[in-house]
C-alpha cells in the first residue's frame, strides 16, 4: 500500500508511514467515521431534546 500522505510505500501492517509519520489511513477514516456518528447523535439530540423543553416551558407556564 501507499501513504496517502506523501504517496511512499509502505508495509500493510504498517502502524504509521516511515517516512512521514502519518498514522494508517484506515484508522483515521474509522476516528472520522466516529466523529460523523457523534456529531449526528449530538444533531439528533439538540433537534429531539430542545424542542420537547421548550414545549415542557411552555406547557408550564400555561
Ligand atoms: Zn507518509
Amino acid at each position: 500500500m501507499q501513504c496517502k500522505a506523501c504517496h511512499t510505500p509502505i508495509a500493510a501492517n504498517a502502524i504509521a508511514c516511515p517516512s512521514c509519520g502519518v498514522t494508517k489511513p484506515k484508522s483515521m477514516s474509522s476516528r472520522s467515521k466516529k466523529w460523523l456518528l457523534t456529531a449526528t447523535v449530538v444533531a439528533v439530540i439538540i433537534i429531539v431534546i430542545i424542542p420537547m423543553v421548550a414545549s415542557l416551558l411552555w406547557m408550564q407556564s400555561n
